[in-house]
C-alpha cells in the first residue's frame, strides 16, 4: 500500500458486456510475483515491468464484488447501460397511478375506491380522449394528429404490402354523400402522442394531461372520466362482494341486510399505506410496475379489507374468516410470486389497521432551551424573545401587501389560532384603510394596559 501510494497511479474502470474484464485483465498482468510470471507468461504486464511481489506494478480485482468496492473508493461513476423507454400500458409507475388516485378536482378523493377500481378495469393510462378530454380548440388538433398518424400507418402498410394506393375521392363527392347517423368512434391520443401534440395544447389542457390519468377500460370500454361514475362502480363493485359474503354467513337474509348497509368501505388508505403495499414488488428501469402484479396485490388486499368489513356488519371475529390460497398445499415461494395465482398476502387486517407512524418516543428529547423562556435576556435578544412569546399562541404576518412601508414595520396583524374569522378582534388588528388609526399595534396597546 505505500509502495502504491509513493508515486502516481493510473485507474481503469474496464468494461466489456459479453468478455469477463476481471479475468481477461488477470491474464494480461499475470501472476503476482514477476518471477513466477516471467515463468509462466514472459509476455505479461508483470512480468515485463514487476521488480518484486510488492513492486509488481499492477493491480487488478479479484472478483465483481471486489471491483465495485474498488471501483467506490475512486468513485467511478456506476457504469450500466440505460434501457430505451418504451410506452407501454401494461407498465404502470407510482406516479401515473396516484394521478389517477388523486385527482387535481378531488380534494378528498377516495383513493381505495379507485384503487379497487384501478385493478380491476385498469390499467390506469396516460391516455386522453380528444372529445373527453380536450378543450374544442385542442380536440381539432387532437384529430388531426391522430388522422396523420393513421395515414402513415396504412401508407406503411399499403407499401409493405405492395398495394398500390389510389387516388383518394375529393371532398365534394364525399359531402354529396348520405351521411349515415354513426356514434362517434373514441379517440384516445396514446401516451407517445401527447408527447408529440403538447406544446400545441392550451394551458387548460396541458394541466388535464399533467394532473389526470384515466381508466381505459371500463364500461362499454369507455374512457372513464367522471367521478361520479367511479363512485357508483365502485358501489356496484362493493355490493356484490358484501351481498357474496353475506349469502355464505347468513344466506338469504342477505337480500334484506344488504338494503341497509353503507355500501362506501369503511377503511382508508393513504399514500404512505398504498406505497407500502407494494414496496416488495420489483419495477422495471424507469420504476415502472407491471400493471398484474398491482392487480394481484390489490385484489388480495382487497379481500382482507371486504373480511375486515364484514366482521364489523356481522359481528365475527376478523381471525375466524378464512384465506382460500392457503387452503391448497403450495410452496410458500408461490404465495410470495407476485406473478403466481396462488400470491396472498400474509396479514388478516387492513393497513389501516396495522400501520404503525413513526415512532416518536425515540424522538430526542433534550431540544435547546427556547429564548422565550430565558430570564435574563441580552438587549439585542429582547425583540426576538418577544416574537418567540407571541408565536406560541398568535398568528403572525410580518409583511403586509401594498402597505406603505413606514406603517407596515410597526404593525403585528395577531390572531388567536382558535379563534377563527370572526375570533376576537380585540387581539386582531388588521389593514384596513390606509391611516395609522386603523391599526392595532399589539405592542404599543400591551405597553397602555400596563400604564
Ligand atoms: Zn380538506
Ligand atoms: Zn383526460
Ligand atoms: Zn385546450
Amino acid at each position: 500500500m505505500t509502495y502504491m501510494l509513493s508515486g502516481e497511479c493510473v485507474m481503469f474502470l474496464l468494461c466489456h458486456e459479453t468478455e469477463n474484464p476481471i479475468m481477461v485483465w488477470k491474464k494480461m498482468i499475470g501472476n503476482k510475483d514477476p518471477a513466477e510470471a516471467k515463468k509462466a507468461d514472459p509476455q505479461s504486464l508483470r512480468a515485463t515491468y514487476g521488480t518484486s511481489i510488492i513492486k509488481n506494478e499492477f493491480h487488478g480485482s479479484d472478483d465483481p464484488f471486489s471491483a465495485n468496492k474498488e471501483r467506490d473508493i475512486f468513485k467511478f461513476p456506476i457504469p450500466q447501460k440505460i434501457p430505451d423507454f418504451k410506452f407501454d400500458k401494461m407498465l404502470v409507475s407510482l406516479e401515473t397511478l396516484f394521478k389517477f388516485l388523486y385527482p387535481p378536482n378531488l380534494e378528498h378523493s377516495n383513493a381505495l375506491e379507485r384503487l379497487d377500481i384501478f385493478a380491476i378495469y385498469g390499467p390506469c393510462v396516460n391516455y386522453h380522449s380528444v372529445d373527453q378530454c380536450l378543450c374544442r380548440e385542442c380536440a381539432i388538433i387532437g384529430k388531426e394528429h391522430l388522422e396523420g398518424v393513421r395515414e402513415s400507418l396504412i401508407a406503411t402498410e399499403q407499401t409493405k404490402l405492395g398495394i398500390k394506393i389510389r387516388p383518394q375521392p375529393t371532398t365534394a363527392t364525399k359531402t354529396q354523400l348520405p351521411q349515415r347517423v354513426q356514434l362517434p368512434p373514441i379517440r384516445l391520443l396514446k401516451e407517445e402522442d401527447i408527447k408529440q401534440v403538447y406544446q400545441q395544447l392550451c394551458e387548460k389542457c396541458q394541466f388535464h394531461c399533467n394532473g389526470y390519468t384515466h381508466l381505459q377500460g371500463g364500461r362499454n370500454m369507455q374512457h372513464i372520466t367522471t367521478d361520479q361514475e367511479l363512485n357508483t362502480l365502485a358501489k356496484e363493485m362493493n355490493k356484490q362482494e358484501i351481498l357474496e359474503l353475506l349469502y355464505s354467513e347468513k344466506g338469504n337474509a342477505a337480500n334484506v341486510m344488504i338494503e341497509t348497509i353503507d355500501l362506501n368501505e369503511p377503511n382508508h388508505y393513504t399514500k404512505e399505506m398504498i406505497e407500502l403495499l407494494f414496496q416488495e414488488l420489483e419495477t422495471d428501469y424507469y420504476n415502472r410496475f407491471k400493471f398484474y402484479h398491482l392487480q394481484n396485490v390489490i385484489l388480495e388486499d382487497r379481500r382482507i379489507r371486504m373480511n375486515a368489513w364484514m366482521s364489523i356488519l356481522i359481528n365475527k371475529p376478523i381471525h375466524r374468516f378464512k384465506n382460500p390460497k392457503l387452503v391448497c398445499k403450495v410452496p410458500p415461494e408461490m404465495r410470495k410470486n407476485p406473478e403466481s395465482i396462488h400470491y396472498t398476502i400474509n396479514r388478516i387486517l387492513p393497513l389501516n389497521q396495522t400501520y404503525k407512524k413513526k415512532d416518536i418516543t425515540k424522538m430526542p428529547l433534550d431540544f435547546p432551551p427556547n429564548i422565550a423562556d430565558k430570564e435574563k435576556l441580552n438587549p439585542n435578544e429582547e425583540k426576538l424573545a418577544l416574537l418567540k412569546k407571541l408565536h406560541r399562541d398568535t398568528h403572525h404576518m410580518v409583511e403586509i401587501q401594498d402597505a406603505k412601508k413606514v406603517v407596515s414595520n410597526g404593525v403585528y396583524l395577531l390572531r388567536k389560532y382558535n379563534d377563527g374569522r370572526n375570533g376576537d378582534w380585540d387581539n386582531y388588528s388588521s389593514l384596513k384603510g390606509m391611516n395609522r388609526g386603523s391599526y392595532v399595534n399589539y405592542e404599543e396597546k400591551k405597553k397602555k394596559e400596563k400604564l
